[in-house]
């Protein structure tokens, strides 16, 4: 039997995480590189002299003589917890195959469940805006879905008032190998979602491929290249080379969701689908997962927790 490189990979082991992110010094010092790549510039006036007000953790610029904390205007504003928390927070998230539940994570870290939950989506939110900063490329299977509704209303059909619409993407490259997804929620399979999608989250030199539903034809109003291929659904569709990826990735996910989580609220289903997304599409450099989320989240603006809670499409 072939060995499976991307299953059997070293991966990030617990001690050479610690070694690198096991004390709120070492974090600090990744977050500030990860920040400030090319050395500290003000926020205010782009000034790059400072001194650094130990007593306080602040950066005072020599110029303007404004302070700002290491995790000012980013995901980890405000927080009241050692960076060491969110550092084994994004361990967690990142190297476990299948993700990580707010519970779980709770036991984990050893904060409180509403710590774990906040802690949780924040990463997923960054997640979510790091992927969506990369259009996809190559030819890009998209398929329509439907989350959940099956234990709910007791209707199973399309339209059926439980589920949730949302697009699977999956980019391969000339080998026909899957090399990025995405998955977003949408209003509805509309041409009009589908364009705004298609806009923001396919690359101009992109092809698409799709089947016959006619809202697809909004990707080609997007001005990107698209070809409905009709496949008369049933099981027979499935296993279109076509599509092949797109189907297993969309039977992935279910798998994957329904075994970590024990309910998602609709609400939240993006961040769901985005973290999801996230570690497929660093499958192959387990190692590196940690500073891209990193990079990441010091570029993601802060969120406090009641818009955390709010309902977000695309
Ligand atoms: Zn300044």
């Amino acid at each position: 039997m072939k060995q499976n490189s991307i299953q059997f990979q070293k991966g990030l082991s617990l001690a050479t995480f610690l070694e690198n992110y096991g004390s709120e010094e070492k974090c600090a010092a990744a977050l500030f590189n990860w920040r400030w790549p090319v050395g500290f510039t003000c926020p205010e006036c782009d000034h790059t002299h400072y001194c650094h007000l130990h007593s306080r953790a602040m950066y005072q610029c020599y110029r303007c003589g404004h302070q700002t904390s290491l995790t000012s205007q980013t995901i980890f504003a405000g927080t009241k917890l050692p960076l060491t928390t969110w550092f084994l927070a994004m361990y967690f998230l990142t190297q476990q195959k299948n993700g990580i539940s707010a519970v779980e994570l709770m036991r984990h870290l050893g904060v409180s469940y509403p710590t774990a939950w906040s802690l949780k989506h924040k990463l997923m939110q960054v997640m979510k805006e790091c992927d969506d900063r990369h259009p996809l490329t190559g030819v890009i299977q998209l398929d329509d879905v439907y989350w959940g509704g099956e234990h709910h209303g007791g209707k199973t059909g399309r339209g059926s008032p439980n589920k949730v619409p949302f697009l699977a993407a999956v980019a391969t490259n000339g080998e026909g190998h899957p090399i990025a997804m995405r998955m977003s929620k949408v209003k509805g399979f509309r041409k009009s979602e589908i364009t705004l999608w298609a806009s923001k989250h396919v690359d101009a030199s992109a092809i698409v491929v799709s089947d016959g539903l006619a809202c697809f034809n909004g990707v080609t109003e997007a001005g990107r290249e698209h070809h409905s291929i009709v496949t008369g659904g049933g099981p027979a569709s499935v296993t279109l080379d076509e599509f092949i990826w797109v189907n297993t990735m969309i039977g992935n996910v279910k798998n994957s969701l329904a075994g970590t989580y024990h309910a998602i609220n609709e609400k939240h289903l993006p961040g769901y689908l985005a973290e999801f997304c996230f570690r497929f599409n660093r499958r192959f450099k387990l190692e590196a997962m940690i500073p891209r989320l990193g990079y990441a989240a010091v570029r993601t603006p802060p969120m406090p927790f009641r818009f955390l809670r709010m309902a977000e499409a695309h």
